[in-house]
């Protein structure tokens, strides 16, 4: 090989690997109609402000949070989540009647103007879920028919609002089950982010990759140790995946959201969307495995690790 290709093939590996360190992407997901209306303007200025891109992962058709009631007859965890995020708080008395006493309004649909500012923004826009409450709540005593008409109608949605179909799939609370994998076989993503695993891996159903959200999140954590703990965990200087609510970070806890991004600019990582991370990570160097369904610390429900 001549010198001087060595030399520039050297420096390209060089160049690779000194990308794939300190990369942080933060994946927001949209779960309500009031993320979407409020949370994500606030979080598109604040973006703006720090010159960063995020990946948002959009809900697209109805809210039905005011569902999460009946969960709590159902799960002691759930109420023990809903008193000490104080939820009302996080989501607003409105959201909490959305699907039972309120109608249930569209999520994405209803402000495609936002959506055209996420974009002329250059962020990155994929899909997160038709009717998001439904999903977390009844996958498994749904029907196969159900999971195919709610990618049918929330892609068909997707990609009439946003001009593209979607090249990534976030699920809905970090829950899928075989069934759902099966389904993604019939669209062509690019990656998913399905899951709070710790490292990249490959869906051995699929074969596709899996981009995973393994920090942890406020919710999760609590707002008073969460940037501490955040922080802490990127001590590795690899790359990591935040998962932020549109709801919650452009929410009631903006201000500390942006105290975490100043810590994040501190320690020099850059922040950058999830297509762009998956970029970075050569396939080859991936685990291919089964997800499995694991009880997080600080969450009230099992969630695809
Ligand atoms: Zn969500």
């Amino acid at each position: 090989m001549p010198s001087g290709l060595r030399c520039i093939l050297f420096w390209r590996k060089t160049e690779v690997s000194s990308d794939a360190k300190k990369v942080l992407g933060i994946k927001i997901d949209v779960d309500t109609y009031m993320g979407m209306k409020n949370g994500v303007p606030r979080l598109l200025e604040i973006f703006k402000k720090f010159d960063v891109k995020g990946t948002f992962f959009l809900s697209i058709g109805p809210d039905a949070s005011g569902r999460a009631i009946l969960q709590l007859i159902r799960n002691p965890l759930f109420l023990k989540k809903m008193i000490r995020t104080n939820a009302v708080g996080l989501y607003g008395m409105k959201t909490a009647l959305y699907g039972t006493l309120l109608p249930s309004p569209m999520i994405a649909l209803s402000f495609p103007e936002i959506i055209r500012q996420i974009q002329s923004e250059g962020h990155e826009i994929q899909f997160h879920a038709w009717d998001h409450r439904r999903w977390q709540d009844e996958l498994h005593i749904r029907s196969t028919q159900w999971i195919k008409d709610w990618f049918g109608k929330g892609i068909q949605a997707f990609t009439k609002l946003t001009g593209n179909a979607p090249s990534a799939f976030g699920a809905p609370a970090w829950l899928i089950d075989d069934r759902v994998l099966d389904f993604l076989e019939d669209y062509r993503f690019d990656y998913l982010s399905c899951t709070r695993a710790q490292k990249p891996f490959i869906h051995e159903k699929t074969g596709l990759v899996e981009i995973p959200s393994d920090l942890p999140c406020f919710e999760e954590v609590g707002v008073h140790d969460g940037i501490s703990t955040i922080t802490y965990n990127l001590k590795d200087e690899e790359i990591h995946v935040l998962p932020v609510h549109a709801e919650v970070e452009g929410g009631i806890w903006s201000a500390h959201f942006v105290q975490l991004l100043e810590q994040v600019k501190l320690i020099n990582y850059r922040i950058t969307t999830l297509s762009e991370i998956k970029g970075l990570i050569p396939p080859e160097k991936l685990t291919v495995r089964k997800y499995r369904m694991e009880l997080l610390p600080g969450r009230s429900v099992p969630c695809a690790v």
